[in-house]
């Protein structure tokens, strides 16, 4: 079941991010979709900032993976660069060492994606933006339904 939450502040995504550093667990990905400047990273640096990540979080287009430490270890891409590649870069293991897992424009290493995880896909209309949430399981369609209701609550 998808979830729209409606996003209109840089206040309201730092809440939205909170909830999900609430309910994140180990191996958890996220995968975030939407247009250059939707507020993918934006979305990754609150959520790293709810998990205790002391560390600048920054775009990691160039680096493509960036790793750091937290209340959970994070994982995150962006796989941008990555469009007209197969390279596979270990992703399995990234997706297995208990890390949170975020990663941006996933579309390009869809291939070397898990079973399960949560999408966010952001679209900016007028000077809102909507998060069209989506969990795979039902471990994360709880969390999805979960943080839907404490968002909207
Ligand atoms: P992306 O990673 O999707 O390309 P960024 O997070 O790098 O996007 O950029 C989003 C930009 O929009 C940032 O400069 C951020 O401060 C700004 N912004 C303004 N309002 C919001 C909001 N509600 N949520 C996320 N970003 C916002
Ligand atoms: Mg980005």
């Amino acid at each position: 079941m998808k979830k729209e939450i409606i996003i209109s502040s840089l206040n309201d995504m730092e809440r939205l991010a909170g909830l999900f550093g609430e309910k994140a667990y180990p191996n958890l990905v996220l995968l975030l979709s939407g247009d250059l400047g939707a507020g993918k990273t934006t979305f990754a640096q609150f959520l790293g900032k709810k998990l205790g990540v002391k560390r600048n979080i920054t775009s990691p287009t160039f680096n493509i993976i960036k790793s750091y430490k937290g209340e959970l270890p994070i994982h995150h891409m962006d796989c941008y660069r990555l469009e007209d590649s197969e390279e596979d870069l270990g992703f399995d293991e990234y997706f297995n060492d208990g890390a949170l897992v975020i990663i941006e424009w996933y579309t390009y290493i869809e291939e070397f994606l898990p079973e399960s995880y949560i999408t966010l896909d952001i679209k900016i209309m007028n000077d809102q933006r909507i998060v069209t949430l989506e969990g795979t399981g039902s471990k994360n369609e709880r969390v999805v339904k979960e943080i839907y209701e404490e968002f909207t609550d």
